[in-house]
């Protein structure tokens, strides 16, 4: 007889199980509490979009498109790429879903999303990120407003003091060129000691290299211009303003003059939020302003601003969540099945967590009920016992059980109470 296989889970991708898997839904649980405050609307799209709404918004010479999509032509042969991220899509469906009315779009999602990358810790290929964007508005309020949200959440998740917000502007377009031009200048003056990759930037992409992390690069992208020398008046009055914003807000930055994003389509805004506690994936939360993104898609010039961040680095940052509500075990001794479910099943319908531990003896079913952290094990006689049920402080949080006792109490079926 041949032994059958079973089928590898796929490198990058993961199974989350217990507190891996709370951790993960505690930062979207959180995500969606703080973009109510902040009146974000709730989104979705598709998991897949034509291979043109990537290739085209975030720019042919960007990592993430020239190595990382997951691209397939489908049964029909039409070239479809699983979503790198979520701001190319959403602008498509702004445009082809008749958003536009409802501009300024505050617009909030989340899900799973694929890079092909060498996978590590904290860098995967399937992975899920929370994102946050307002589709147009001009005015710096809007990434003052979006930060403010950033960083709110972070502190929700209580990882505020952990995580610095990184700040920069990449300009106007004539800013941006006259950058651009400063740092071809500094790049050939040191041509010969960059990486290969970052000699492919220098012909295609030059400001790459600064987000380079060849360790080989880094020393020639620090000690590259920053932005400052190339402003213009206008590009320095927006920066001044969302600063300005940001301290009103109580929103804490430290200015980095030589960020830029991986993607082509940033301008003026640009924002990490990074900390020293993940190693080489830092970068927890990150985005910008985007003005010219929605016209590469064909749509009218639509300024916008928006951030993601990965949901498994934020939630390796986090305590584990506490459970919020308390929980009864029902440990069915002498009692039916059918009793205890009936038991089980009035519980819940009254609001009360509760498990029903049904297999092995007593003492078992105990353990079972202790290891799921119930504040009360309810051990069930039978109607007919004398003593048709006991209920057994666990001493956990004697507080929490004793504020739940009454509703137990009112619970109970007839025969119990
Ligand atoms: P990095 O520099 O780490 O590759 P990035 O600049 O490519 O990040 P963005 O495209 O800005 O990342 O995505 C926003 C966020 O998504 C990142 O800040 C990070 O938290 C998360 N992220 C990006 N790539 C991955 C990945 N492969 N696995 C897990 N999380 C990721
Ligand atoms: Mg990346």
């Amino acid at each position: 007889m041949t032994k059958i296989a079973t089928p590898r889970p796929i490198r990058g991708t993961q199974d989350m199980l217990g507190e891996t898997a709370d951790r993960f839904h505690h930062v979207v649980d959180m995500f969606d509490r703080v973009r109510r405050l902040y009146g974000f609307r709730r989104v979705e799209i598709p998991v897949f979009e034509s291979t043109a709404v990537f290739a085209r918004s975030l720019g042919e010479t960007t990592d993430v498109v020239s190595k990382e999509m997951y691209s397939f032509d489908d049964r029909g042969g039409e070239s479809l790429t699983l979503r790198p991220e979520f701001t190319a899509g959403l602008a498509r469906a702004y445009l082809t879903e008749g958003w536009q009315q409802h501009a300024p779009l505050k617009a909030a999602v989340h899900g799973p999303v694929f890079r092909y990358e060498r996978p590590q810790k904290g860098r995967f290929r399937q992975f899920h990120q929370v994102d946050a964007e307002i589709i147009g508005a001009a005015e710096p309020a809007a990434d003052v407003e979006l930060l403010s949200f950033a960083d709110q959440l972070l502190r929700e998740l209580e990882i505020a003091d952990d995580v610095t917000l990184q700040l920069n502007t990449l300009g106007d377009a004539a800013t941006r060129d006259a950058w651009r031009a400063a740092l071809v200048a500094h790049f050939e003056a040191h041509r010969g000691e960059l990486s290969e990759d970052s000699l492919v930037r220098l012909a295609k992409n030059p400001m790459r290299i600064l987000d380079s992390k060849d360790p080989r690069d880094r020393p020639i992208a620090d000690a590259a211009p920053g932005i400052d020398d190339s402003m213009s008046a206008e590009a320095g009055a927006f920066f001044e303003a969302v600063t300005r914003g940001l301290e009103a807000s109580g929103v804490a930055w430290t200015r980095n003059a030589r960020l830029v994003r991986g993607l082509d389509y940033y301008r003026h805004t640009a924002f990490e939020f990074v900390t020293d506690r993940l190693g080489a994936q830092g970068t927890v939360l990150a985005g910008g302003r985007y003005d010219g993104l929605i016209e590469t898609l064909g749509g009218p010039h639509t300024p916008a601003v928006g951030w993601a961040a990965g949901i498994e680095r934020l939630g390796m940052l986090i305590d584990a969540p506490a459970t919020e509500t308390g929980s009864v075990a029902i440990i069915p001794d002498g009692a039916t099945d059918a009793e205890a479910q009936t038991v089980v099943a009035a519980l819940r319908r009254a609001g009360i967590a509760a498990t029903l531990a049904f297999a092995g003896k007593p003492k078992r079913r105990m353990e079972i009920a202790t290891k799921a952290g119930a504040e009360y094990a309810l051990y069930l006689r039978g109607t007919d016992a004398a003593e048709p049920l006991n209920l057994v402080h666990m001493a956990k949080d004697r507080a929490k059980a004793d504020a739940m006792l009454p509703t137990i109490r009112a619970a109970l079926p007839g025969t119990y109470a």
